[in-house]
Parts: structure tokens; sequence; C-alpha cells
């Protein structure tokens, strides 16, 4: 099996661990970058075009600045997620909120900001009006039902809590527009981790059409259309990455015959990857604590489920390499786990690898995006620090491992002195 890229070599890994334990997430800015660029020229020839980073993926505030600076906004989905947009400097109509189920003061937030506001549900309009006022720009998140096919995470649309149906966004826009909304926009996103670069052109023909039709029945011409996020990355060897360049060319293609060929031009193409835009270019480094062997043979690591919830939670694949033994043979089997006290706590079950011993270094590929960002506490782990390998090659802490100090934060053991069991 092919073996993975890694920007790292183990005698320097092994020096940054002297100073940065193990375990911890590891980006790298070059990679990062060079992809953010690619994603940009693919796009080229729509004017306007926007990538939303949905922070969610790796809300870093260093890894924002970088993708600020490469033209990228945000996507955000929570007042904290508004507020870390806001401590990086962005503005405007650099942010997109894109939330669901919204709680007013998140309304509100956005609108202080000047974010576009994406509404979720019909009775957002009435509830965001009341709450913060409309602004001047508005988006809708469409979700076409039995139109389109989900994916398997996403599940059907039909079946998922997302958006405004057909009929419903077709009135929102004409109730806007009543109420003196001037700039409109369209959202949708029917899939995650998708690999088939077709169901992205098949998308933006959905949402094409819907422009179309909105433009006819509610007189409102859209200005951009938010392709959402949801595109895969290869997790396995051997998978092939989407073809931003072939996804442009086709959503380029239906763009001329749909969107110009209807006079409905300029439409600025958006989307908000989170995924595609880090998560390959995100390493966890760990090492090995030890080597069991009962009924099968187990290498725990230092990290845990804590680190990288993906494997335990959906049983997704991650790669991993024991740095110095890529050129051996893969003919041990192992559960590769963490120490928690959860079963599921397994990075990967039955895994073909070389010998491991403790004191191995393990890289878990992949984990730039929900990796770090979906850790927890649980059993009183901590979670990671995140480190940055800039482009000149030097190594940098963005965010620090948490200690028992900030787990206990929360708790008042003061008044737990007065306290009357
Ligand atoms: C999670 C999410 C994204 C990003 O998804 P990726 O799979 O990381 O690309 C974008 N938009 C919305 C609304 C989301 O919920």
């Amino acid at each position: 099996m092919a073996e993975k890229y890694i920007p790292f070599l183990k005698e320097e890994i092994e020096k940054v661990i002297e100073q940065y334990p193990t375990p911890f997430h590891l980006y790298d800015e070059k990679a990062i970058r060079e992809n953010a660029r690619r994603f940009k020229k693919a796009f080229g020839w729509n004017e306007g075009f926007k990538e939303y980073f949905a922070i969610k993926a790796t809300p870093n505030p260093y890894l924002m600045k970088i993708l600020k600076e490469e033209g990228f906004g945000v996507d955000c989905s929570s007042e904290v997620e508004l507020e870390l947009a806001r401590r990086v400097g962005m503005r405007g109509e650099e942010i997109m909120l894109t939330s669901n189920d919204t709680p007013a003061s998140e309304f509100h937030a956005a609108k202080q900001l000047g974010a576009i506001i994406n509404l979720d549900d019909i009775s957002h309009i009435d509830y965001l009006e009341k709450n913060a006022g409309l602004p001047e720009t508005i988006c809708m998140r469409y979700n076409p039902g039995d139109l389109k096919q989900g994916n398997l995470i996403i599940g059907h649309p039909e079946d998922s809590k997302y958006g405004f149906t057909h009929e419903q966004i077709i009135e929102g826009y004409r109730l806007l527009k009543n109420k003196g909304v001037k700039e409109f926009g369209v959202h949708t996103m029917v899939a995650s981790n998708e690999l088939d670069p077709d169901y992205f052109i098949e998308t933006a023909d959905v949402l094409f059409n819907l422009i179309v039709e909105v433009h006819q029945k509610a007189g409102v011409k859209i200005r951009f259309a938010n392709l959402g996020g949801g595109v895969g990355i290869p997790y396995k060897p051997g998978q092939k990455p989407v073809d931003l360049e072939y996804v442009s060319a086709g959503i380029r293609k239906l763009y001329e015959e749909k969107i110009f060929g209807n006079g409905l031009a300029p439409l600025k193409i958006f989307f908000e990857l989170g995924r595609a835009i880090t998560g390959p270019y995100g390493y966890l480094v760990a090492q090995v604590l030890h080597i069991k062997k009962t009924y099968k043979n187990f290498a725990g690591l230092d990290a845990s489920m804590a680190n990288l919830m993906r494997p335990g939670m959906y049983g997704a694949y991650h790669h991993i390499t024991v740095l110095g033994k890529e050129n051996e043979p893969r003919n041990r089997k192992y559960d590769v786990t963490g120490s928690l006290c959860e079963n599921n706590d397994k990075f990967a079950i039955d895994r073909m690898l070389p010998e491991i011993e403790p004191g191995d270094v393990v890289v878990i590929h992949d984990a730039g995006a929900h990796g770090h960002a979906m850790g927890f506490n649980y059993n009183g782990k901590l979670r990671s620090a995140e480190l940055l390998l800039r482009e000149n090659g030097e190594i940098v802490q963005i965010r620090r491992a948490e200690t028992a100090e900030d787990y206990f934060a929360t708790l008042d053991f003061k008044s737990l002195k007065d306290f009357k069991a």
C-alpha cells in the first residue's frame, strides 16, 4: 500500500517532541496555502468567488489568519465562532453565519459584525426581524427534499433538519423582498465527505434551477450561490481527491447556460468547505505507550479519542504511519487504541502495520479538520497542543495543550469548603 506524504522527518519530529510532548496536532502551512490558491485559481473565472472556511473544522485563529490572507472568509455556526472571527479581525461579508435552531443572541452578534446571515427556516424571518432587525443582505438555506439525493453521512434530505422546502424558499424571497431586503443569496448543503466530483456539479444545477425559478416567481435576482461544504478528502491511500478544476469546469458550463443564458449574471459562487481546506494537511502525532497481547494485539498510544474522535465515532479510516518504519513490511495486525474507558477508543481496528514497539512515534493522517476541534474532556482527558509547520520549516505553537487547571477552571473549590454534603 502506498505511504501517505508526511512533511517532516523522524529526526525533526523527535526534536519537536523534546519541546512539545506528544500528543499534538501539527498543521502544514505551505500545503494549506498551496491548496487554498489552487482552489481559488480553479474558480478564477467567477468574479466574486469566495470560500468561507467552515471554522468548526479547525477553529484556530492562526489558521484563520493564514486563510484570510489567502482571500478566504469564514463560515460560523455559533456565537463563539462569530466572536473568534471578530478577534481575528474579520468583519462584514468576510463572515457568513450558517446556523440552525438559531438563538436571538447569535443573529444579533452576526448583525453587529455585518456578517451575511443564512437563514435556516422560514419562521426565522420574523424571528430575525423582531430580535435583530433585517439586514440588507440575506441568504436562505435550501433543502431540495426529493429533488436531490443526499449522501451517506448526511442521509436523505427530507430527513435532514436543515433548510427551507422548495415552496417555503420561494415564499421566503417574496416576503423578504416586501420587507425591503435588497441583496439575496441562496445556500444548500446536502453532502458530507463526498468524493464524487459530479455530486457538486449536480448541486450547482439544483441551485441554478432554483435561482431561475425564484426570478420568475418572486421577481428576485439572486446575487450569490453558496454551494456549502462537504467536499471529501482521500482518507484511504489510493482514493482520489475531488478534482476541483473538473468541478469548476462543470459548474461554469451550467452557469453559462442557466445563469448567463437567463440574464441572471453576475452570480457569485461561494463555498464553505472545512475538511477539504485543512483536513489532509494536519497530523496527529503520538507515541506508543504499551504493546499489549491478549486475544488480539493492541498498540496503546498516548493520544485518545479525545484528540481525534472520528474513528471511534464513525468508524472512520485514518491512515497511520509508524515513523521510521515506512519501508518495513506491514505484516502485523493491531488495534491501535487510546486510554479512554470506552472500548471504541480505537484509532484503527485490525490494521496491518510494521512491528510496533513502545516509544515508536505514530502519525495519524488527515487530522487537520474535525480533529482537534471535536476534542472533549471525558475521562479527564486534556486537549492537546496545536503546532504549525511554517513555510520556512520553523515550528510554532498555535495553541498550548490544556492543563489540569483548565479542566478545573469552571469549578469553584472555594465554595466546596462551605458546602454541606
Ligand atoms: C460542517 C459544515 C460545513 C463544512 O463541512 P466540511 O465537511 O468540513 O466541508 C459547511 N457548512 C455547514 C453548514 C456545515 O454544517
